[in-house]
């Protein structure tokens, strides 16, 4: 590790986190200012990721998937956003105090982005080769013949093949499925601790996909932690160890992958996997701007809401029934109630969960 990897601010560095907790996101709220009002993109976050965890964020789009994601390194543009208040701390630093020139040592070092879009990750006016030695030299001093062979081994794993030869051409020579391979070698060069990563296989074909995800459980296996946005609930189930629901800018479920997918217990949840295998019209889900700011953000579309889902704070987590671990915001799970009605809902859903490997 290099000695801007080992940079450590001790004044903000925080002692009590977990040895084995990576990242510990705590109260996280994110504003976006808009000419129509200001909408609370993410409105009270909490999570952690511990290292070598794989956690994927679902949710259907305006949830605030992406927005959680490019606050905690703050490379979400402010403004239009705004992160009012929270605490994302990293290996026990805090990031949303430290300077802009201290995180940016941070970015693209010790945590890496990938983005849906790769073309925010290549710079046209360079060779890929010479993106990808830039990377891996930041991290790491090596003669300029060893760098450009990692470099080449490196796109070979993302899946580029003649690497030897495709290393010298520029990102417009590249195909938008090999620019996205080309985006995630830049991003696996520094070797990070975390990787953050929005839809990063959507726009590669499926056989690519599968090769990308064997490489990237791979990495997790060697102690990258890893933090997914995808929609596509098949790709869940092959990386992640733990899921996280979002809906309205908050968490409303999260659990370890088999617990969730084969028993989902919040009734958004039950509804995201109907909506995903096209058993279920959401056509009539409310504009994030609709939805409402207090209680639970999911009772106008809820059969089971009853009066106190309404007002005050979104519902606490509580315990699903026979499983500490996995967590649902939602009043059927608090004490005096039965959740029953709603996981039996959740044992019709969970034929049409993908199925998940008991790896
Ligand atoms: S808290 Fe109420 S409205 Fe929200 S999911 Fe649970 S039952 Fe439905």
């Amino acid at each position: 590790m290099s000695a801007e990897n080992q940079w450590k601010n001790t004044d903000l560095v925080d002692e009590s986190t977990s040895e084995t907790t990576l990242l510990e996101v705590e109260d996280l709220m994110t504003h976006i200012h808009t000419e129509r009002g200001t909408v609370r993109a993410v409105d009270g976050v909490s999570f952690d990721i511990n290292r070598g965890e794989t956690v994927c964020i679902v949710g259907e789009s305006g949830s605030g998937k992406s927005v959680t994601c490019e606050s905690l390194t703050r490379i979400i543009s402010q403004p239009p956003a705004e992160i009012k208040q929270g605490r994302v701390t990293f290996d026990g630093t805090q990031l949303l105090d430290i300077s802009e020139k201290e995180i940016r040592s941070i970015r693209g070092n010790r945590i890496a982005h990938v983005f849906q879009n790769p073309q925010s990750a290549l710079d046209p006016v360079y060779t890929i080769g010479k993106q990808v030695v830039e990377a891996i030299t930041i991290h790491e001093e090596l003669e300029e013949d060893d760098a450009r062979q990692r470099a080449i081994d490196l796109l070979r794993k993302v899946g580029i093949s003649r690497a030897h030869e495709r290393i010298d051409e520029y990102p417009h020579e590249f195909s938008g499925g090999m620019q996205q391979r080309a985006a995630i070698a830049i991003a696996l060069a520094a070797d990070p601790e975390l990787l953050i990563a929005d839809e990063p296989t959507t726009a590669v074909d499926v056989t690519v996909q599968a090769r990308l995800i064997e490489l990237l459980r791979g990495l997790s296996n060697a102690g990258m932690s890893m933090l997914w946005i995808t929609h596509d609930l098949r790709v869940v189930a092959a990386i992640a160890d733990r899921v996280i629901v979002m809906y309205g800018g908050t968490i409303v479920e999260e659990g370890p992958i088999k617990e969730v997918f084969t028993k989902p217990a919040h009734p958004y949840t039950q509804a995201l996997f109907e909506s995903y295998h096209g058993l279920a019209d959401d056509s009539g889900r409310p504009a994030r701007e609709h939805i409402p700011g207090d209680g639970c953000r999911f009772r106008g579309q809820c059969r089971f809401a009853v009066d106190e889902c309404a007002g005050g704070n979104q519902p606490a987590f509580a315990s699903v029934p026979d499983s500490s671990a996995h967590q649902a915001a939602c009043v059927y799970y608090h004490n005096d109630r039965d959740p029953t009605q709603i996981l039996e809902e959740a044992t019709d859903a969970r034929p049409i969960a993908p199925e998940v490997s008991d790896d």
